[in-house]
């Protein structure tokens, strides 16, 4: 058996390829998995000039929202110490953003990042000086209420892909050598896998399964419900209505091929946030949403806050317009994002999701 490849260095085609030759054909969750460690690792993708840009990046309206979003449902929950704590921050910004306008509102929150990259590290401890970054959620604090926030985090843990072939469900894996990736269904029959309903789709039909993030939000759940607070997930996804393929590779803020190149662009697959929600109420917590991103912004106040922005700044109000429409609007962010809080059971509705 080959160790499995470094996530931070060396020709990862090369080692993936060198795993295949030795174990076989590998899950597209692990090729993901993989593939999203290296290129985190590696690169600080946001921006302009990197490979795609996140609302938090596109104004500090984003943060500030979800800031004061958290700084109400502390208030109304009876106030007392707190933890911030981010899942996947990127650059920082959205904590910034957010604690900045949480300390206006009287709350200042001891703060703790997950994050894997060494790289975003540094650039969130330039933002977020005084972060903890905890190794796991097991060593976040359990004698607090927790503010957890996730924005484009669950669409980049590796997803599970099932496909229907002639003979029945089988799992997604990926075969090849250095010289190009392909995928290619598995021999073991994955029948027990697939939601009844959908047991006799056609040939080819293709239904993904996230069991990490799934695991994550029962995780997260059990510790609102013996600790109180608030966990939002901010992503781009669907409510489960849905199934089929929505695994993408994007560099440059352009699509690319998954299977080419791991590493060097980021893989994403939409949420299924149905699955989501499910964990959260086995876990004992309540769900509100998803919600689109767009009608969530607005019930927080976005279009007064852009306004007074925008009377600060009058030099800047074009480009405060604009951010407002990419968060907003349907044709933008605003509807393909959506928002799903789990909360303790005995705290109070986030707002937002009335
Ligand atoms: N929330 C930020 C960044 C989103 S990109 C924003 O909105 O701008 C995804 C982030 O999750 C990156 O910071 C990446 O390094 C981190 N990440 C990805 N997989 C992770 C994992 N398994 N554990 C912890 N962090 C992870």
């Amino acid at each position: 058996m080959t160790a499995s490849p470094d996530p931070a260095s060396g020709d990862l085609t090369a080692d993936i390829a060198s795993l295949i030759a030795t174990e076989g054909p590998i899950p597209l969750a692990r090729f993901m998995a993989l593939a999203n460690a290296r290129y985190y690792a590696a690169k600080d993708p946001f921006g302009v000039q990197g490979d795609f840009i996140t609302a938090p990046e596109i104004s500090q309206m984003f943060g500030e929202l979800v800031g004061l979003c958290l700084a109400d449902l502390w208030q109304r929950a009876g106030g007392g110490q707190t933890a911030y704590v981010e899942l996947g921050p990127g650059r920082g910004t959205l904590a910034a953003d957010a604690l900045r306008a949480m300390e206006k509102a009287g709350l200042d929150p001891a703060i703790h990042f997950l994050e894997t990259s060494p790289l975003l590290r540094q650039h969130q401890k330039d933002r977020v000086g005084k972060a903890h970054w905890p190794d796991s959620i097991e060593t976040l604090p359990r004698d607090v209420p927790l503010l957890i926030v996730a924005n484009e985090f669950f669409d980049a843990l590796p997803v599970r892909q099932l496909i229907a072939t002639v003979a029945g469900w089988r799992e997604q894996m990926v075969t090849g050598d250095a010289t190009g990736f392909s995928l290619t269904p598995n021999t073991r029959l994955m029948d027990s896998l697939v939601p009844r309903h959908i047991l006799d789709a056609d040939p080819g039909s293709v239904v993904e399964q996230n069991p990490d993030a799934i695991a994550l939000v029962g995780q997260l759940g059990r510790r609102l419900v013996s600790q109180g607070g608030v966990l939002l997930i901010i992503d781009y996804g669907h409510d489960g209505s849905r199934h089929g393929d929505t695994l993408q590779a994007v560099h440059s803020h352009a699509y690319a091929d998954p299977l080419v190149a791991p590493g060097s662009s980021d893989l994403t697959a939409h949420v299924d946030f149905l699955t989501l929600e499910a964990a959260a109420v086995g876990a004992g917590a309540r769900a509100y949403g998803p919600v689109e991103q767009g009608q969530w912004l607005t019930a927080l106040g976005i279009s007064d806050r852009a306004a007074s922005l925008a009377r600060h700044s009058p030099d800047r109000a074009d480009e405060i317009a604009e951010a407002y429409r990419r968060l907003t609007h349907p044709d933008e962010m605003g509807s393909l994002f959506k928002v799903m809080a789990v909360c303790a059971p005995e705290w109070p509705e986030p707002a937002g999701f009335a």
